[in-house]
C-alpha cells in the first residue's frame, strides 16, 4: 500500500508507470507530474480501467524546489521517482530532503549549462583531481550522503539498466560466482533498426552528449582518457549478431571502482551504427552539440536543444523499431582457487516491448529496472537511510522482480573475451 510521485513523463517514464501500475497491490496510488502535464493527463487517460493503481496528475517545474516541496507537501509520496532529466537530480533530492520523503533516480546529476562558472570551477578541480572528464559524476549526489542518513531516508542513484540493472550483475557477481573479480566488461549493444539515419533512443541531449565525450576506463586503481570513439571492437552479440562497439565513459565505472576494488579492470562498450557516428560527428564539428546559447535572428538559440526539436521524438520510435537489445557484463576472476570466466545479460525485443507498453526497448530497459527498484524499496527489501547505488544493495530480490517483470537474465558460462 504505497503511493508514489512520478516526475517527469518522457520515454522511460511512460514505461515505468506502466509497469507500476502491473504491480497494483504494492503501488496503490501514483501522482504523474512533469513539465507538460498533458503528458500525464494523456498516460492517465490510457491506463484507466485497464489498472487499479489510482492515478492522479499535476504540472511541476522540477527546476523549482519550492514548487517541488508544495507538491510533495499536497500528495504526502512514500517515495519520489525521478524519472525526469539528470538536470533535475539535486533540486529533487533537496525537495525530499525538505519534505523526509525517499528519493530515488535513473542516472548521475548534470548541469543543464555546463557554461556556468561556479559549476565549471568545480568540474575542473575534479577533471584534474579524479582523471576524466565527463560532465556527469556521483560526487555531487554523493554529498547528500550525510543528509540522507541524518533525516533516516534513503536516495537510490541510477537504477535504469546501465547504470543500474549492470551494478546489480556485478553484485551477483560478487556475491555468488567469484571469490576473486579481475576485469569486468560492460557491454551495451543496440541491435534495433528505427529506419531513420540519424535518431537517438532516449532523451538527445543527454544520450549525445555522453555519446560525444572523450572515453575512459579503470585500470589498476586510476581513469585512463581516450579521445571519443577512439577504442573500437567487434563482438558478436547472442540473438543480435556481429556489432562494433567501442569504449565510452559510464557512471557506473566510478561506483564499481569502490564496491569492487579489487578489479584491475573495468570498462564500458556501447554498439554504434556507421550512420549514427558519421551524424554525431558532423553535428559537432558543425556545432550543433553545444550548450552554449547563440544569437540568432534576435533570438537565443542552444544548438542541441534545437537539434532536440528538429531530430524524432524517442518515444515516436516505438513503432518503428525492430530488433533486440543485449546488454550485460562479463567477468574474470577466480572462484574456489580456479580461473573463470562469466557473462550476464539480458536480451529484449523491441517490438515485444512496443506491443506490451507502446515504446522501444530502451526505454523499457529503463523503465522495469526503475520500477523494481521503486518496488525493492517500498517493499523494504531496500531500506536503508544514505545515498546508495544498486551495486551496493543486495542484487537477489532485484534480479528476481526483473526476471518477472520483463528483464529476465541469461548466462554464459564460457563466453568469448572482449580483447
Ligand atoms: P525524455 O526527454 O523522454 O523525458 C524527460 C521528461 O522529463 C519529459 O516528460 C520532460 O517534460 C520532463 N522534464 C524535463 N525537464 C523538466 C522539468 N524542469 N520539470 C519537470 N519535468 C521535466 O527522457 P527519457 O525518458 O528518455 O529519460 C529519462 C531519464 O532516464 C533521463 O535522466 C535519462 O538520462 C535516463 N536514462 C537512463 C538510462 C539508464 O539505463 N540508466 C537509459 C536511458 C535514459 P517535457 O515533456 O515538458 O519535455
Amino acid at each position: 500500500m504505497s503511493k508514489v510521485l512520478v516526475i517527469g513523463c518522457g520515454g522511460v517514464a511512460s514505461v515505468a508507470i506502466q509497469k507500476c501500475c502491473q504491480v497494483s497491490d504494492v503501488f496503490t496510488e501514483l501522482c504523474l507530474a512533469s513539465r507538460t502535464k498533458s503528458k500525464c493527463d494523456d498516460l492517465a487517460a490510457k491506463l484507466k480501467g485497464h489498472t487499479d493503481t489510482k492515478i492522479t496528475t499535476a504540472q511541476v517545474d522540477a527546476d523549482d524546489v519550492n514548487q517541488l516541496i508544495a507538491l510533495i507537501q499536497k500528495e504526502k509520496p512514500d517515495l519520489v521517482m525521478n524519472v525526469a532529466l539528470p538536470y533535475q537530480d539535486l533540486t529533487i533530492m533537496d525537495a525530499c530532503l525538505a519534505c523526509g520523503v525517499n528519493y530515488m533516480d535513473t542516472a548521475n546529476y548534470e548541469p543543464e549549462n555546463t557554461d556556468d562558472p561556479q559549476w565549471r570551477a568545480i568540474y575542473e578541480k575534479r577533471c584534474k583531481e579524479a582523471g576524466f572528464s565527463a560532465y556527469f559524476d556521483y560526487s555531487w549526489q554523493w554529498a547528500y550522503r550525510k543528509k540522507f542518513e541524518d533525516a533516516g531516508l534513503m536516495a537510490l542513484l541510477g537504477c535504469g539498466f546501465d547504470p543500474g540493472v549492470t551494478q546489480a550483475y556485478c553484485a551477483y557477481a560478487k556475491k555468488h560466482e567469484f571469490d576473486h573479480i579481475d576485469t569486468i566488461d560492460i557491454l551495451d549493444c543496440n541491435g534495433g533498426d528505427h529506419g531513420y539515419a540519424f535518431a537517438t533512443n532516449f532523451n538527445p541531449e543527454v544520450n549525445l552528449r555522453e555519446v560525444s565525450a572523450p572515453g575512459s576506463y579503470w585500470e589498476d586503481g586510476h581513469w585512463i582518457e581516450i579521445p571519443a570513439m577512439s577504442i573500437k571492437r567487434e563482438y558478436h552479440f547472442d540473438q543480435v549478431g556481429e556489432k562494433d562497439m567501442y569504449l565510452l565513459h559510464h557512471e557506473e565505472i566510478e561506483s564499481l571502482a569502490q564496491t569492487i576494488p579489487e578489479a584491475k579492470r573495468i570498462r564500458f562498450f556501447m554498439t554504434f551504427g556507421q550512420s549514427y557516428l558519421d551524424h554525431m560527428r558532423c553535428l559537432e564539428d558543425v556545432g550543433m552539440l553545444s550548450t552554449t546559447p547563440v544569437e540568432f535572428e534576435g533570438h537565443q538559440i542552444v544548438p542541441i536543444k534545437f537539434l532536440k526539436a528538429l531530430l524524432p521524438d524517442p518515444a515516436s520510435l516505438g513503432p518503428r523499431t525492430k530488433g533486440k537489445t543485449n546488454i550485460g557484463c562479463i567477468f574474470t576472476g577466480t572462484k574456489d582457487g580456479k580461473d573463470k570466466t562469466w557473462y550476464i545479460y539480458n536480451v529484449c525485443d523491441h517490438q515485444e516491448c512496443y506491443h506490451e507498453v507502446g515504446s522501444q526497448g530502451v526505454s523499457y530497459t529503463t523503465g522495469v529496472p526503475a520500477m523494481c527498484g521503486a518496488l525493492m524499496m517500498l517493499t523494504g527489501k531496500w531500506q536503508k537511510p544514505g545515498v546508495y547505488t544498486v551495486d551496493e544493495l543486495d542484487p537477489d530480490p532485484f534480479l528476481d522482480a526483473l526476471d518477472k517483470y520483463g528483464l529476465p537474465r541469461s548466462i554464459d558460462e564460457n563466453p568469448v573475451l572482449v580483447p
